[in-house]
C-alpha cells in the first residue's frame, strides 16, 4: 500500500511570508478602528467566570457576562459534567444525524421540551446555530421575514441564507410591522420574528401585540428567548410563560450558553417542526454535537431551575437593587426591563472611554458602540447575576459614581 509523502517545511514562520500580503486591507481597516477609538483587545479571564474574576490579572467586580443565575461553577452542574465524561468520553465522534445522537443528548432534548411545555425540541451547538439553521431552514425565496431591527445577529444571518426577502420594522414598532404585513399578498409565507429580551437594551420583545399580529396574518411566529431562558417566566421558562403566550408562537429558540451556564441551543416546537429540523437544519446536519459533559451539565442546570427557585429571585434582587442605585446617580438606563442595564452616553469613543475607566477603578463592564448598536447610542452595557453580593454592586455603583463624574456622564 502506498502513502502519500509528504516533505515537512523546517523554516521558522517569518521566513514563510507570501510574496505579497494580499490580506493587507484588512490591516488598514484595524487601523481606522484604531483611529476611532473603536479596537479592541479581547479581555482574558484567569480562572472561573465568577461574579468576582479576575480579566487581564486584575480583580474585578464583574458586570459583562451572561452567567445570570451562577450556574457556571455550580456544584452540581460540574459533577455532572466530570461524571458524564467518566461513564462517556470526551466527544459524541458525529454529526447528530449520522452517529453522534447519544442516549444523553435525547434526554436534554425531552428535558427542554417539558421545560418548555412544547410538544418536542432540537439542541444545536449554540443559540447562533439554532436560530440561523431554523430560519434558513423553514424559508425559502420566495417567503418574507419580517424582523425587529434590534433583532440578534443570528437571525439576520439565518434570513440571509434562507434567501427570503427581509422586511425590517422599527424597535418594538407593531403598527409598522402591521403596515409591513398588510402591504403582502395574503398567501404569500411569511415569518414574524423577534427577540423575547433584547441583548443590548434588555427590554422586552412586544410578544402579546406580535402574536395577535401574527394570528391576523397567518404568520408563522418565532421568538428568540436567548436572554430569558432561567430568567423570566416560572422557573425561568421564558417570556412566552411571563407573558402567558403558551401555544401561540410556532417557534420558540433559546440558549443553553447564558443562564444555563454551559453551551448550547435549542429549537422547542411541534413535532413536526422537529423532525423537519432533523431533516433540513444544515448546523445540525454537518456539525458534530455535543460532548456529553455538556448535555450532562444542561440536564443538572435544568434540575437546579426546578429545584433551587431562589437563585433566580435572587437574580431578581439584585437587578431591582443596581437599576434603582444606577437611576438615583443619574444615568440614561434606557428602558431595560431585565437584568440588563445599559448605561448610555452616546459616543462610541466615550463609551469605550468609561469602560476603560471603570475596569482600572475594579469594574468590568463592555462597551459596545457601533455596529453592534446605532452610532449615537453607544453604551457600556452591565449584566447583573444571582451570585454577586451586595457588596459587589454597592462598590460597582461608587465606582459608576465616581467615573461617570469624572467624565462628565452625569
Ligand atoms: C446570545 C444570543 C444568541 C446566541 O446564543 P449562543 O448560544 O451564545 O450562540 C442568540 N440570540 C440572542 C438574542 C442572543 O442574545
Amino acid at each position: 500500500m502506498q502513502t502519500a509523502r509528504c516533505v515537512a517545511d523546517r523554516r521558522p514562520y517569518t521566513e514563510l511570508s507570501m510574496h505579497v500580503d494580499s490580506l493587507s486591507f484588512l490591516g488598514a481597516e484595524l487601523d481606522l478602528l484604531k483611529e476611532q477609538g473603536l479596537y479592541r483587545r479581547l479581555r482574558v479571564l484567569g480562572g472561573e467566570q465568577q461574579a468576582k474574576a479576575s480579566f487581564d490579572g486584575r480583580q474585578v467586580v464583574n458586570l459583562s457576562s451572561n452567567n445570570y443565575l451562577g450556574l457556571t461553577t455550580h456544584p452540581r452542574l460540574r459533577e455532572a459534567a466530570l461524571d458524564a465524561t467518566r461513564r462517556l468520553g470526551v466527544g459524541s465522534g458525529s454529526v447528530r444525524s449520522i452517529a453522534g445522537t447519544m442516549d444523553i443528548h435525547m434526554e436534554l432534548e425531552r428535558r427542554l421540551a417539558s421545560f418548555k411545555k412544547t410538544e418536542a425540541v432540537v439542541v444545536f451547538q449554540s443559540g447562533f446555530a439554532a436560530n440561523a439553521g431554523t430560519v434558513a431552514a423553514v424559508l425559502t425565496r420566495d417567503d418574507v421575514v419580517v424582523s425587529d431591527e434590534l433583532n440578534h445577529a443570528s437571525i439576520i444571518d439565518g434570513a440571509r441564507l434562507s434567501r427570503a426577502t427581509i422586511k425590517v420594522f422599527p424597535h418594538k414598532d407593531v403598527n409598522a410591522a402591521r403596515k409591513v404585513l398588510q402591504d403582502l399578498p395574503p398567501n404569500q409565507r411569511k415569518l414574524l420574528i423577534t427577540d423575547g429580551v433584547f441583548s443590548m437594551d434588555g427590554d422586552l420583545g412586544a410578544l402579546p401585540e406580535l402574536c395577535a399580529l401574527a394570528e391576523e396574518f397567518r404568520c408563522i411566529m418565532m421568538v428568540d428567548d436567548a436572554h430569558a431562558s432561567g430568567v423570566f417566566g416560572q422557573h425561568g421558562c421564558g417570556t412566552i410563560d411571563h407573558f402567558g403566550m403558551h401555544g401561540r408562537v410556532d417557534i420558540q429558540v433559546g440558549t443553553l450558553s447564558k443562564a444555563i451556564g454551559s453551551l448550547g441551543g435549542y429549537v422547542a416546537g411541534s413535532r413536526t417542526l422537529i423532525d423537519y429540523l432533523y431533516h433540513r437544519a444544515r448546523p445540525f446536519l454537518f456539525s458534530t454535537s455535543h460532548p456529553p459533559a455538556v448535555a450532562a451539565a444542561c440536564i443538572a442546570a435544568l434540575d437546579v431551575l426546578e429545584q433551587e427557585p431562589h437563585i433566580i429571585d435572587r437574580l431578581w434582587d439584585n437587578t431591582r437593587f443596581f437599576k434603582a442605585g444606577l437611576a438615583a446617580l443619574g444615568f440614561n438606563t434606557g428602558l431595560s426591563q431585565s437584568p440588563i442595564t445599559p448605561v448610555i452616553v452616546g459616543d462610541g469613543a466615550l463609551a469605550m472611554m468609561l469602560s476603560d475607566r471603570l475596569f482600572e477603578e475594579g469594574v468590568f463592564a463592555q462597551g459596545i458602540a457601533f455596529p453592534t448598536v446605532a452610532r449615537d447610542k453607544a453604551r457600556v452595557r452591565t449584566i447583573v447575576t444571582a451570585a454577586h453580593t451586595r457588596e459587589d454592586l454597592q462598590f460597582a455603583l461608587d465606582i459608576f459614581a465616581k467615573v461617570g463624574r469624572a467624565l462628565g456622564v452625569i
